[in-house]
């Protein structure tokens, strides 16, 4: 790409976040737009490619990353097809921005990453919860000691899947669906920025209550421990229509609270209680996540930073989700292994 043009970013899959959060992103950035889109069903595609005003749908992935004005890659595709088109972006020359979980196993993952790094091509992971001014205000407190030393946190993620997305996440376990993989793994990674630690362990107990099929999981509740001596408790479920949903993070001096925050829409608070007194902390605006996302994307292509999470990011987190999944099947608490 030329300096000054805009970046022309290819999508694979014709997906819900792209459709209602990625494309609209994509297309407010005065820097990039989307120029094409490829899925497994051709005819899906090329009606997609109409309804959203795509210029071009190709019959594959290996067309679709060799157009010349595809300079950067979106995969969004059920999670066990987000591993082969990586690498084939990454083949291409490409950037690629992928949804999590980055795929089925860690080897694949690391794969992916290495394939990007090998390439020189910038690698991201769709984590949006990080561009919340709510989890970058959390991450900053409690970076500026307002909480003294974090002891303890606790994530509530407990959702109810709609009725539009209650396909293969609860009945194709070889899509990569279940409950740790779709919710845990964004648990993982907002902990990881807030606390700026890692886990080393995990234990967790899961259930099927009446939404998914077979072995796959709709709830799960668990606890990481984190390096620095942290201990996160986790609920994840598709299956809870009235909870909310919030993160919290205690420390030895004050205790951090962000209501409605575990969302893809803006918004949320933030409150600061220490004794009995407990304010509200000032937010700067709430802005678009995938907007911030895609925006951070585009400056690092153009070598400025990086991405909001990184594709190491993005092998950390299913590293923790498929520990989380380990340790409800074998009833032990398992340790997460290293990128
Ligand atoms: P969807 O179920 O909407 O789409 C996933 C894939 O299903 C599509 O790419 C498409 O594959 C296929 N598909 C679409 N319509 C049909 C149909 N009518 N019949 C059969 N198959 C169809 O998934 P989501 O958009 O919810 O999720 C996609 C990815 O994004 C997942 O990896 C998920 O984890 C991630 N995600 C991330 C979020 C975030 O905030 N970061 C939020 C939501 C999802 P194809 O085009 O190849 O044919």
């Amino acid at each position: 790409m030329e300096s000054g043009q805009r970046l022309g970013w290819g999508l694979v899959g014709t997906s819900t976040i792209a459709r209602e959060h990625m494309i609209p992103a994509i297309n407010a950035q005065p820097d990039s737009q989307v120029v094409a889109v490829t899925g497994s069903d051709r005819a899906r595609a090329e009606r997609y490619a109409a309804e959203l005003n795509i210029p071009r749908a190709h019959p594959s992935v290996e067309a679709l990353v060799a157009d010349p004005e595809v300079d950067v890659v979106y995969v969004s595709s059920t999670n066990e097809r987000h591993h082969g088109p990586t690498l084939a972006a990454a083949r291409a020359g490409k950037h690629v921005l992928c949804e999590k979980p980055l795929a089925l196993t860690l080897d694949d993952a690391r794969e992916m990453v290495a394939a990007c790094r090998a390439a020189g091509v910038v690698m991201g992971t769709n984590h949006h919860l990080r561009n919340a001014v709510t989890h970058g205000t959390l991450r900053r407190l409690v970076r500026e000691g307002a909480i003294g030393r974090p002891l303890a946190a606790r994530v509530f993620h407990a959702v109810y899947l709609p009725p539009h997305l209650q396909s293969w996440r609860i009945d194709r376990p070889e899509a990569g669906g279940g409950v740790e993989l779709d919710i845990t793994v964004h648990d993982a990674d907002t902990l990881r920025f807030v606390l700026d630690d890692e886990v080393e362990e995990v234990t967790a107990l899961s259930a099927n209550q009446g939404m998914a099929s077979g072995d796959l999981d709709d709830a799960v509740m668990g606890v990481m421990r984190f390096r620095g001596g942290v201990l996160a408790q986790f609920h994840d479920a598709f299956t809870i229509r009235h909870a909310g949903t919030g993160f919290e993070v205690h420390g030895t001096d004050g205790s951090l609270f962000g209501e409605d925050v575990m969302t893809q829409a803006p918004r949320g608070r933030v409150f600061l209680r220490r004794g009995d007194r407990r304010e509200a902390v000032e937010l700067d605006s709430h802005e678009s996540l995938y907007e911030r996302s895609v925006r951070r994307f585009n400056a690092a292509t153009r070598g400025k930073g990086e991405p909001a999470a990184t594709g190491e990011d993005g092998v950390r987190s299913l590293a923790i989700a498929l520990a989380v999944q380990a340790s409800a099947r074998e009833g032990q608490r398992v340790a997460v292994e290293e990128p």
